[in-house]
Parts: structure tokens; sequence; C-alpha cells
């Protein structure tokens, strides 16, 4: 299975280990530090999937996911907020959200998050 994940988070250091993480499983990684960036990103090459933080400066990642699924409703997004953010997540699914995952995240479930929704996309 092959496919590309586009990674948004402002801080380096999430996005560099999920970089290292899926390019390991096998997966073309790109990378946006903010809402903006992702929209572009995005625009630039439709990517299969995309891994979605909240909190970013420049516009944040509700935002970023209204204007992506107003133009591509097809993109799985899995939006990472952080824990207890109940009024987030419900914001976050009725914008469109496949799944959510609260930070700080197990590595082995958003993997397998990745993976289901990745099987999705391909049938
Ligand atoms: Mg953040």
């Amino acid at each position: 299975m092959s496919g590309t994940i586009l990674i948004v988070d402002d801080q380096k250091g999430v996005r560099r280990l999920l970089e290292e993480l899926f390019k390991r499983e096998g997966w073309e990684v790109r990378g946006a530090g903010d809402g903006l960036e992702a929209i572009e990103k995005v625009e630039a090459s439709i990517p299969d999937l995309i891994l979605m933080d909240v909190k970013m400066p420049n516009m944040n990642g509700l935002e970023a996911t209204h204007a992506i699924m107003a133009r591509h409703p097809g993109i799985p997004i899995i939006m990472m907020t952080a824990y207890g953010e109940i009024e987030v997540v419900r914001q976050a699914l009725e914008a469109g959200v496949k799944r959510c995952i609260s930070k700080p995240f197990d590595i082995v479930t958003l993997r397998d998050m990745v993976h289901e929704l990745m099987l999705e996309v391909a049938m």
C-alpha cells in the first residue's frame, strides 16, 4: 500500500516524529507548520490523508479543515486535539474530520488509525 500523508503541526518536533514514523511505514510524507501552509500544500498536491493539529498560529486546524473540506471533501483528516477538548472534538467532527486523537497520543493507536483510513480510501 502506498499513499501520501500531510502532517500539519506548528511544533517541529511533532512533525519530525510523525514524519519518521510514517516514512518507516512506507508512506510518502509532507509537512506544514500552520493552517495556511496546509491549504497551500493541499492545493499543490492532494494528499491521501491529513493529520491536523488544532492550535497553530496564522490559521488553526479547524479553520483549515473547513477550507480544505469545502474544496476536497474526500480527503480523510485526523485531528490531533488536546486532552479533554470535547467542544473542539465536536466542532472537528462537524467540520468533516474522520477521527480525533488526543495529545499526547499513543503512537501505535495513531499508526493503526492512519492505516485503517488509508484502507478505506483505497477501497
Ligand atoms: Mg499546536
